[in-house]
C-alpha cells in the first residue's frame, strides 16, 4: 500500500519506519527542511515510563490558580479569546479527578512501557547514536507535602509493574553525587533504574537516515494545506493531500492511506473534515549548556519536582527543560522563564556548566487534556491518527509508531491501550 505520513517529528518518523518495515511504500511530508525541527528538536530527552503522571491530576487546579499571572510559574494558563483554549481548559479540569487521573496513568504507562521495549530493540538493531544514557531517572522533591502526595502516584505506577523506588536524600546523593550541594534541601526522591534518556533530535535524524536508505521518501519544505475527501458515510475516504511544495507550487499528492502526525497542528487540519481533536499547544522551554566540569554535572537523568524541570546529560551538554504555558501557538521566548531555568540549574550545579552562554529553545507540546494521545482510525476508512502525545512524545514515540503501522496494516497492536476505532478490551 502507498502511505503518506504527515509530519516528520519523532511520531511521524517512527510511524514511517514501522510502516516501511511492514512492507508499505512510504512518503513523509513536512514543512521544515529536515526531520525533528519543531517539538522533537530540543526537549527534555527523558524516556520516563515510570514518571507518567499527567498534568491533569487532583493537585493541578489549585496549583494553576496559585500560579496565575506569575511570569516564571512552572504551569501558566494565559486566558485568550479562543474557543479551543477554553473548551480544552474545561476538559483538562474534568480529567483532574482521582479516578480519571488513575485511568489515564494506566493508559500512558502501558503505551510507554511498550514503547521503551521497542526503542531498546531498535537501538540494538540499528546502532543509532543519540547520547543515550541508561542510568535511570531520579525524581527529587524539596517539599514534604509534594513528596507524600507523589508516593500515592508512585504506588499506582508500581502496581502497573514499574520499579519506582522511594529513597532518602542521602541515597539520592549516593546515586547522583552532583546533587550533594542540595543534600539538605531534598526531602526524598523516587528512583527508577529502568528509565532512560537520550537526544530525541539525534535519534529521529538517525532513524530517518536509515529509513531513507531503506526506501522511505521524505518531502521537506512541503506544507500540507488540506486533505482531499470523497464519498459519504462508511464509504468516505481521503483521496489525497494538497500541499505547497518546496518550489512554492500547489500540488496534490495521492496515496492509499494517510497518517496524521502533525503534533500541535493536527487539530486545525482535521477540523474542516468534522474531526474534532482536543489538542492545544503547551509551550515548554529548554536550555542547553556546555558542560565545563564533567564531574560536577549530573550523569543520571533528573526530575526537579519543585521547579518542574527535567535534566538530561547528553555527552558534553546538559539539557534542562520544562515549564508549560498555554498561550496559543507562539514560540517566542519569555526572558523571565529562560532566566528562571538558568537560575535553578546554577543553584543545583554551581560549577558544572558554562552558564554565560546558554542556548534557549521553546517548543509546543501537542497536549490533550488527559495527556493520552489519539492513536487509531477515523471515520474516513483510510485516514489514521498518531498525534497528541503531549509531555511524553519521546517516551511513547517508537511504540506509537509501531502501533500505527500495525493498525494501518489491518491488525490490533498487542498493548493494553484505548486505540481509537477499536472496542475496549
Ligand atoms: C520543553 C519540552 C520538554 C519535553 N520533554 C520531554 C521528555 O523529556 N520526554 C518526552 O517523552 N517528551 C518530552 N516532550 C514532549 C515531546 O517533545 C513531544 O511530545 C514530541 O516531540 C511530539 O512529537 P510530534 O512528532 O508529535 O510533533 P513534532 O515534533 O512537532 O512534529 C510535527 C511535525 O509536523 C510538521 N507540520 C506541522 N504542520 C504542518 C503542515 N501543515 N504541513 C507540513 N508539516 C507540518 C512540523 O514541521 C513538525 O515537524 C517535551 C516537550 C517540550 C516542549
Amino acid at each position: 500500500m502507498k502511505v503518506i505520513v504527515l509530519g516528520a517529528g519523532i511520531i511521524g518518523t517512527a510511524s514511517a519506519w514501522f510502516l516501511h518495515r511492514a512492507g508499505h511504500d512510504v512518503t513523509v511530508v513536512d514543512r521544515q527542511s529536515g526531520v525533528a525541527q519543531e517539538t522533537s528538536f530540543a526537549n527534555g530527552c527523558q524516556i520516563s515510563v515510570s514518571h507518567a503522571e499527567p498534568w491533569s491530576n487532583p493537585a493541578a487546579p489549585l496549583k494553576l490558580l496559585k500560579w496565575l499571572g506569575r511570569e516564571d510559574a512552572p504551569l501558566l494558563y494565559r486566558f485568550r479569546a479562543e474557543w479551543l483554549q477554553w473548551k480544552w481548559g474545561m476538559q483538562f479540569l474534568r480529567e483532574c479527578t482521582a479516578a480519571r487521573t488513575a485511568a489515564n496513568i494506566r493508559q500512558i504507562v502501558a503505551l510507554s512501557e511498550y514503547s521503551r521495549q521497542i526503542l531498546q530493540s531498535l537501538r540494538a538493531d540499528s546502532g543509532i547514536d543519540y547520547d543515550c544514557a541508561t542510568r535511570g531517572i531520579l525524581h527529587f522533591y524539596t517539599d514534604e507535602r509534594e513528596f507524600a502526595r507523589a508516593q500515592q502516584v508512585a504506588a499506582l505506577i508500581r502496581s502497573l509493574g514499574c520499579q519506582r523506588t522511594p529513597i532518602s536524600a542521602a541515597d539520592a546523593v549516593g546515586i547522583e553525587p552532583a546533587l550533594s550541594g542540595m543534600r539538605d534541601k531534598i526531602v526524598g526522591a523516587d528512583f527508577t533504574a529502568t528509565d532512560e534518556s537520550g537526544d530525541v533530535h539525534k535519534f529521529t535524524t538517525g532513524l530517518a537516515a536509515k529509513a531513507t536508505q531503506g526506501g522511505v521518501t521524505f518531502a521537506f519544505n512541503t506544507m500540507v494545506t488540506r486533505l482531499l475527501t470523497e464519498g459519504t458515510g462508511a464509504s468516505s475516504r481521503i483521496t489525497g493531500i494538497e500541499v505547497i511544495d518546496a518550489n512554492g507550487w500547489h500540488r496534490q499528492l495521492h496515496a492509499d492511506a494517510f497518517v496524521v502526525a502533525l503534533g500541535s497542528f493536527s487539530a486545525a487540519l482535521l477540523r474542516p473534515l468534522g474531526i474534532e481533536l482536543m489538542i492545544y499547544p503547551g509551550k515548554g522551554y529548554s536550555a542547553t549548556y556546555t558542560v565545563a566540569a564533567p564531574q560536577a554535572a549530573p550523569h543520571v537523568s533528573l526530575t526537579d519536582d519543585g521547579c518542574k524541570l527535567v535534566i538530561s546529560r547528553l555527552g558534553n551538554r546538559l539539557r534542562v527543560a520544562g515549564t508549560c504555558e498555554f498561550n496559543g501557538y507562539t514560540r517566542e521566548l519569555n526572558r523571565a522563564r529562560c532566566e528562571a531555568i538558568t537560575r535553578r540549574t546554577r543553584e543545583l550545579f554551581p560549577h558544572a556548566c558554562d552558564y554565560e552562554n546558554p542556548v534557549y529553545w521553546a517548543g509546543l507540546r501537542p497536549m490533550t487534556p488527559s495527556n493520552v494521545p489519539y492513536i487509531g482510525k477515523t471515520r474516513f476508512h483510510n485516514l489514521y491518527l498518531n498525534t497528541g502525545h503531549g509531555t511524553l512524545g519521546w517516551t511513547m514515540g517508537c511504540g506509537a509508531g509501531s502501533a500505527i503501522a500495525t493498525i494501518v496494516s489491518g491488525g490490533r497492536p498487542d498493548v493494553d491501550f484505548r486505540f481509537i476505532g477499536f472496542p475496549h478490551r
